[in-house]
């Protein structure tokens, strides 16, 4: 795997429901067509010129002495790092991303730092048995559908749903907590399922992070887009109120009638 050097690693996020945030890794092979928008603003900026370009990642080889700079002058105002928001720490079949993003969860726990992470591969079990893993990590995998059909033209050099599931669930039941990411949830247009389905596959989770779609032009071409998303919301935080589980629903999702 290429690697690239970078001058600095840790940053404070904008997004909503984050607080502190790196990326390790330039690119992402599981070249998710939504479209990602990463790969967009990357574009955008020069930084990479092709889908391929993309579906090639590039791991940060200075990225662990960066964090012995980094953690000592931002820890007092870090309450956590998510991994990651550009690219995805676990990707699949990608053994050099995980390997790193590891150890990167290690270094950040050994100095209190909790994590919070999210990827659309699936967790290795060695996770919740290495040495001073705080168990307030929160483990998030992606999941807006149950159809291998639709991962495979959306998502597709990521891990399966179900295998995704089943690494959630074995973190869980040691004692981690977990969470899901439901965005970008598709329209009807795109594939029409049972969104009680996917909850009920994931029922153990202790959050559940739901959002729509935003930047398909596919799905513009869906006429009921507000009221769609407006009852599928609904139906998210009743599961959730139902399950005890924690609901965010991101901004934008539901609007007013
Ligand atoms: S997993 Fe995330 S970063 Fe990777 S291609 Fe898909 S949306 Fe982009």
């Amino acid at each position: 795997m290429q690697t690239i050097e970078r001058k600095t690693l840790l940053y404070q996020s904008g997004v909503e429901y984050a607080d502190f945030c790196l990326n390790h890794v330039e690119g992402c092979s599981h070249g998710c067509r939504y479209p990602c928008y990463a790969f967009m603003m990357k574009k955008r900026c020069g930084i990479v010129k092709t889908y391929e370009d993309w579906c090639r990642p590039k791991v940060v080889s200075n990225a662990l002495k960066l964090l012995d700079k980094e953690i000592p002058k931002y820890k007092d105002r870090i309450k956590h790092v998510h991994l990651c928001f550009s690219t995805d720490p676990f990707m699949y079949n990608q053994p050099e991303v995980v390997e790193l993003s590891l150890k990167i969860i290690d270094k950040l726990n050994q100095s209190n730092i909790r994590c919070t992470v999210l990827t659309k591969g699936f967790y290795p079990k060695e996770l919740a048995d290495r040495n001073g893993q705080s168990t307030d990590n929160e483990y998030g995998v992606t999941l807006v559908s149950l159809n291998e059909d639709f991962r495979k033209e959306f998502e597709p050099n990521s891990a399966s749903f179900k295998d995704r599931i089943k690494s959630l669930k074995y973190l869980h039941d040691r004692g981690f907590k977990t969470w899901v990411s439901m965005e970008p949830y598709p329209t009807p247009n795109l594939i029409k399922q049972d969104l009680r389905g996917i909850l009920d596959a994931i029922a153990f989770v202790n959050k559940i992070i739901f959002g729509r779609l935003n930047y398909s032009v596919k799905s513009s071409e869906f006429k009921y887009t507000k009221e769609f998303y407006n009852s599928l919301a609904l139906s998210v935080i009743n599961f959730c109120k139902k399950n005890k589980i924690d609901c965010h629903i991101k901004t934008g999702t539901q609007e007013k009638k």
